[in-house]
């Protein structure tokens, strides 16, 4: 008999399934809810944190397992089978991050240091550019310290030259840097099709969908790769085999390499 396949999408959120300005997805939903009707598996693997990405489940009524700060946790496969667990963490926690910071980095560079956790809610909503009731969601990071560093350029080298020799690594976006443990979207995604294999025995079929530069690993590692526009990432040189690229941003863009995916996977 011919084995079952299962098809698990894992997706990038901002600038793949979300548009990059409004964070809705609204022209596609339909599509959206028609793949989960027809038992595809959709895990968000994003960046954003636990408690942010609890909301998009709870705002949108949807019910996905997920991937949180950029693969520092998996959430909700208890979803997929009764079997497994419903939250795995693959990284440190910030109060043993937070220790081996203040181990390693010397006093003259943790002047520089503002951890952004400890300023007025005014002054983080400013950093973080978000709407109060979201940015509160965004500052509950389990597994990452959000700084800014103000020094010079040389300085904040060393400063992330003496992060990286601690065992720790500095995720960069914007006007924010994030002191994490070293974890990703790709060894996230790979520990959870280990966990599914062990409960389902039908063949799974990956699909991996992002938009930017941490998303590549994990397109790398899925089946099947998809890169969704963005006109702020240089995706010339991008060596993948086989990459579907879509060339609407996203919401639509989204959609329509999924759809590509699915045929090629159909044939
Ligand atoms: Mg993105």
């Amino acid at each position: 008999m011919k084995q079952k396949k299962q098809i698990i999408i894992f997706t990038d959120l901002d600038g793949s399934l979300l548009n990059k300005d409004t964070f809705r997805f609204d022209e596609i939903e339909d599509y959206f809810r028609e793949l989960i009707s027809i038992g595809i598996k959709i895990i968000p693997n994003s960046s954003k944190t636990e408690a942010e990405l609890s909301d998009f489940n709870n705002q949108y009524n949807l019910n996905l397992s997920f991937v949180a700060e950029n693969g520092s946790s998996i959430h909700g496969l208890n979803l997929i089978h009764n079997n497994l667990p419903e939250r795995i963490s693959l990284s440190r926690s910030t109060d043993q991050i937070y220790k081996v910071y203040n181990e390693n980095v010397p006093f003259d560079l943790k002047q520089k240091v503002t951890f952004i956790l400890k300023l007025k809610s005014k002054d983080q909503k400013e950093i973080f550019g978000l709407p109060l009731n979201q940015m509160m969601l965004a500052i509950k990071r389990n597994h990452s310290i959000p700084i800014q560093f103000n020094g010079t350029e040389s300085e904040k080298n060393e400063f992330i030259n003496i992060i990286n020799d601690s065992g720790l690594t500095i995720q960069s976006g914007g006007r924010i840097m994030n002191i994490c443990d070293i974890n990703n979207k790709s060894k996230a995604m790979l520990k959870t099709i280990e966990l599914i294999k062990e409960e389902i025995s039908d063949e799974i079929i990956t699909i991996g969908v992002g938009d930017n530069q941490n998303d590549i690993e994990m397109l790398k590692r899925a089946d099947y790769a998809c890169l969704v526009k963005n006109d702020n990432f240089d995706s010339s040189l991008i060596n993948i085999d086989n990459l579907i690229k879509s060339s609407e941003p996203s919401p639509k863009g989204w959609a329509d390499v999924i759809k590509t995916a699915i045929q090629k996977i159909k044939t």
